[in-house]
């Protein structure tokens, strides 16, 4: 069914608000037990933050930044010859990108259309714990009216207001990053988590004057301190310059051309874009939400139980929107299992979604971050002196052909408890950690011990044989 403007049906089993990771995988999945199934989406291309403004393009833009860091380090040492310093075109690749991005949103219809889901484009906001008004793009409005509402409208980005930092709002955030039709030749990216990391990264190897800006030491200081020191050390060695334990007081000067950026510590730093990634908050306003007494957070999320119960009866709420664990598949596991939980057959009674272990990859560039469980202070909290850490740190096969200064780190880190060494934590950095992970997720999730690790015959010659060989 192509998009409607008008209900279908006088009564739903389920409306999903929002259209993206979460929404749409969880309606699907509601739809296949052949229950009436709506979803409204309030932005003009379906899929949500990680089709057009997250994942998807990023990892593209990550693609090319890695190819070029690979042509410009690595190729002369693989004796190459006539290999040109490599120019990214970022005015061509732009369209390319978005036309690919255009064809995910088609793809995304298409499915719905197949699971029979009723897709309404609009504005949706809950007038009664049954029924949800829709603002349709041309601004007429009807009510759909329903047993279950999931609510599943994701975050934003978080940019200082200019009451905070006057001149703020001259820079972007990571949606405008994704609108940016050249390169900018001078950028400065203000924050330390996985955006700020993965931007400065890409623009860095895409050849642009990179500046983070960062309000301590280290980037990702959520992550375990093994991959702080090692990525913030490796993305000065690349020629990022962190501007460490300072922030942005003020900014002047014109959007799109030159910008003078008034340090907190003093200094000063002239660019041509600032970009803002200091962290994403909830779209939980003009929902409706309060005045039916949907419990919200301090940050605004939505609270929910570990069954993505609101305390409003029959609302619930999955992905971005509830606050924890802001990823892709996390969106769309707690999505699929809530719907099998309230439609799916007897054995589904009690599905939920477990957000222990969740495995996380970050794309900086190079080299890639992949991690899974307790990091090494979490592990020492919990478990005192139960707690035993394998190491290792070695350089990677493929950079013993690159010239010296740019051979990447590898650090792996495993971390156990107990007698039986029950592995609690995996930190890994280097080359092709992003796709190693996975598979080590898979062992953590099962409760893996280090002699299981042992007990698994190397993958020769690779790096991620070192996890199964650490003594
Ligand atoms: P969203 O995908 O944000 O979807 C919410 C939808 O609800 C939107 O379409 C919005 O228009 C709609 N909506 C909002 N309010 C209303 C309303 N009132 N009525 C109707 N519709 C409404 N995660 C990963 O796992 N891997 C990555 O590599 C990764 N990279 C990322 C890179 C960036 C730059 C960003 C910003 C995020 C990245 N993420 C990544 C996170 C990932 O994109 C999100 O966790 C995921 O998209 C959340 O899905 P969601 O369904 O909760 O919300
Ligand atoms: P994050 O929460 O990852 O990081 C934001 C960081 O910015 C904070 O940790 C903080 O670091 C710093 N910060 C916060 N406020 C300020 C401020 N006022 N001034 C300067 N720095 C500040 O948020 P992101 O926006 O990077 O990403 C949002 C979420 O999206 C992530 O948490 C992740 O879940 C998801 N995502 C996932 C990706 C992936 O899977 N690869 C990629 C991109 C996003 P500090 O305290 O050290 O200053």
């Amino acid at each position: 069914m192509a998009p409607v403007d008008r209900p279908q049906h006088e009564r739903y089993d389920y409306i999903c608000i929002g259209g993206g990771s979460g929404g749409v995988a969880s309606s699907r999945r509601a739809a296949s037990f052949g229950k009436k199934v709506a979803l409204v989406d309030a932005s003009p291309h379906l899929g949500g933050t990680c089709v057009n403004v997250g994942c998807v393009p990023k990892k593209l833009m990550w693609h090319a930044a890695d190819l070029a860091d690979r042509l410009r380090h690595a190729a002369q040492g693989y004796h190459f010859e006539g290999v040109p310093e490599p120019k990214f075109n970022w005015e061509t690749f732009k369209p390319q990108r978005d036309a690919y991005i255009r064809r995910l949103n088609k793809i995304y219809e298409k499915n719905l259309e197949k699971e029979q889901v009723e897709y309404h484009p609009g504005h949706a906001r809950l007038t009664s714990p049954t029924s949800v008004e829709v603002t349709r793009p041309d601004g007429q409005k009807y009510t759909l009216n329903t047993e279950h509402i999931t609510i599943a409208t994701g975050g934003r980005p978080t940019v200082p207001s200019e009451d905070e930092i006057p001149g703020a709002s001259l820079g972007i955030d990571s949606d405008g990053f994704f609108d940016l039709e050249e390169q900018p030749r001078r950028v400065a990216v203000v924050g330390a988590g996985y955006i700020a990391v993965e931007f400065a990264g890409v623009f860095n190897a895409l050849g642009s004057e990179t500046h983070l800006f960062i309000r301590h030491d280290k980037v990702l200081r959520t992550f375990d301190p093994m991959l702080q020191d090692t990525l913030t050390q490796w993305m000065e060695h690349t020629g990022i310059q962190i501007h460490k334990q300072t922030g942005v007081r003020r900014v002047e000067g014109e959007k799109g051309k030159t910008l003078t950026i008034y340090h907190t510590n003093g200094e000063t730093t002239e660019v041509d874009c600032l970009v803002w990634a200091i962290g994403r908050h909830a779209n939980t306003e003009n929902l409706g939400l309060e005045e039916l007494g949907v419990k919200l957070d301090k940050k605004g999320d939505v609270v929910v139980d570990e069954y993505q119960n609101s305390d409003v009866k029959n609302i619930y709420a999955i992905g971005d929107v509830q606050g924890k664990a802001l990823l892709t598949p996390v969106a769309i596991a707690a999505g699929r299992r809530l719907s099998n939980r309230l439609f799916g057959p007897e054995k589904f009674r009690n599905d939920k979604l477990s957000y222990e272990n969740i495995a996380t990859v970050v794309f900086s560039c190079a080299p890639t971050i992949g991690t899974v469980g307790l990091t090494e202070p979490e592990a020492c909290e919990k478990y005192g002196k139960d707690v035993k850490i394998y190491k290792s740190s070695f350089r990677s096969l493929y950079f013993s052909q690159v010239p010296e200064d740019h051979k990447e780190p590898t650090v792996y880190k495993l971390i156990v408890v107990g007698e039986e060494e029950r592995v609690v934590g995996i930190h890994i950095i280097g080359m092709g950690s992003d796709e190693v992970m996975q598979g080590f997720a898979v062992a953590v999730k099962m409760g893996a011990c280090k002699q299981d690790l042992d007990d698994t015959v190397a993958i020769h010659p690779t790096s991620a044989e070192e996890l199964v060989t650490l003594r």
